[in-house]
Order: structure tokens, then C-alpha cells, then sequence
């Protein structure tokens, strides 16, 4: 892992717990939302995909990964979700892949192409719509702090 990429999921990791810590009921649940986040005026302000599906992951029973399909000659966006069906999804997890899927990536790329300057930006304008800009703040000082590029 590069250090962009490892620096910047530490920069994360204070969303996985309280206050701002969330856990979906289900995967449903967690598709629900995001058919919402995908409908409202600020997904479309920053992709043209008009539908993102959570899929359990073929490969990896572990990995969340981000990729694009066409269906019936659309593209979609997909993420792949770990298949421990056991987990409750993590509001987190899901708005990360989405920051991926708005960026076009897919299973392809790899992780240090796809968490450079361009992601962290992403990101941070993810983070505070999502979670508010007091985690946008907290966000962009760990990526100063741990010299994540953005
Ligand atoms: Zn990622």
C-alpha cells in the first residue's frame, strides 16, 4: 500500500466511531440509501450514473471494491460489499466506494492510483455533505497532519 493510500484510510478511521459511527440495519437498508444520495442533486453535480447497486464481492470475502458495468446499455456503477452477510455496512464504508464510483473507477484500477489528489478532494466534499463539516474539517486536518495530498 502507498503511503497516500495508508495515510488516508487512517485519516478516515475517526468515522467508524461515535459520533459519527453508523451501521445500516442491512444491506437493503444500505441500498435504500444509497438510491437516495444517487437521485439527489448533489451526486448529480459530480457523476452522470443514475444507478449504484451493492453486489456481494465474487472474489474477496473481505474487500469492498468499486467497478462500472453496462446494463441495457447504461453504464452503472457497482460496489462490490464484503460477503460476511453477518455485518452490518458502515455509512463510512458505502460513502467511500461512492466517492470511487463518482470517479469512474472500477475493479481495475489499483489502490494507489485510485486514492491520490484527486480522491482526497472528493472525499472531503463527500465527507461533508454526508456527515457535516465538522468531519470535513476533522478530515482535512488529519490529511495536513499525515500528509495526505489534495
Ligand atoms: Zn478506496
Amino acid at each position: 500500500m502507498t503511503d497516500q493510500t495508508s495515510q488516508l484510510y487512517k485519516s478516515e478511521a475517526f468515522l467508524r466511531k461515535p459520533p459519527y459511527l453508523f451501521r445500516f440495519e442491512d444491506w437493503l437498508a444500505a441500498q435504500i440509501w444509497i438510491d437516495k444520495a444517487v437521485s439527489s442533486a448533489f451526486w448529480r453535480k459530480h457523476s452522470s450514473l443514475r444507478r449504484v447497486y451493492l453486489v456481494p464481492n465474487k472474489y474477496d470475502k473481505k474487500k469492498w471494491m468499486t467497478g462500472g458495468v453496462p446494463v441495457d446499455g447504461r453504464r452503472v456503477g457497482v460496489i462490490s460489499h464484503p460477503r460476511r452477510t453477518s455485518l452490518r455496512p458502515r455509512l463510512d464504508a458505502v460513502q467511500h466506494e461512492l466517492v470511487h464510483v463518482a470517479l469512474g473507477h472500477t475493479e481495475e484500477i489499483t489502490n494507489a492510483e485510485s486514492h491520490g489528489p484527486d480522491f482526497a478532494r472528493l472525499d472531503l466534499a463527500f465527507v461533508r455533505h454526508f456527515f457535516g463539516k465538522e468531519a470535513e474539517a476533522e478530515l482535512k486536518a488529519r490529511f495536513l497532519k499525515w500528509g495526505v495530498e489534495f
